[in-house]
């Protein structure tokens, strides 16, 4: 998505090797209108898929999530991370080890928001190692509600969470992909 990569060029920063920060208009700071039309290309690329719900991961996948919901006219729900858990008999719950801040996170969904049959896509705001979309698969075959596509805002094409979910044979789309970072800049892919 032409706008989104020009965005990421202009306020994205390299942080080492192989994070980018882009709290300027996503992950702190949030730009509405990017978000919709985001939103809108998410509803697009899925709309063959018949969703019935949108699920992500608080808190960055949120607002990608949302207008991605808003254009498919489908509820979103977000997996709420805590750090220990009462464990309930209500919640679904998997673990999440985070790329960036290096802990694991228990995520949860309440049972009331997730439906055995239900057709789902997964939001999230990065695909790195594929760990955060592989805790919120988990849930919903927990649920035994269906993953029907997996739509992410940026892709490091580097590293390994695509392939991990070409393999599997699920739907991916990412509005930007990043092959590389040289010398402080991003490099997309084709
Ligand atoms: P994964 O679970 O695929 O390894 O990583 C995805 C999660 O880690 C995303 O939810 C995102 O919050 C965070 N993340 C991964 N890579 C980056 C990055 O380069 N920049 C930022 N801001 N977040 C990232």
């Amino acid at each position: 998505m032409k706008i989104l990569e020009e965005r990421i060029k202009k306020d994205g920063r390299v942080l080492g090797e192989d994070v980018l920060k882009v709290d300027n208009f996503l992950n702190h700071q949030v730009d509405p209108q990017l978000m919709q039309e985001m939103g809108d290309e998410f509803g697009r690329l899925f709309a063959d898929e018949k969703i019935d719900k949108v699920l992500t991961v608080e808190s960055s996948g949120i607002a990608p999530a949302i207008f991605a919901a808003a254009a498919l006219k489908v509820p979103m729900v977000f997996a709420r991370k805590k750090k220990s858990i009462t464990l309930s008999a209500e919640s679904y719950i998997a673990d999440v080890y985070s790329f960036t801040k290096q802990e694991t996170n228990h995520v949860m969904i309440d049972k009331r928001f997730l439906h055995e049959g239900e057709r789902v896509l997964i939001i999230d705001d990065f695909l790195a190692n594929g760990q955060a979309v592989t805790g919120l698969m988990e849930i919903v075959d927990a649920a035994q509600a269906q993953v029907v596509g997996v739509g992410i805002v940026i892709e490091k094409t580097f590293q390994k969470g695509r392939a991990m979910l070409d393999e599997q044979g699920v739907h991916v789309e990412s509005l930007a992909r990043i092959a590389a970072f040289e010398d402080g800049h991003v490099v997309f892919a084709d």
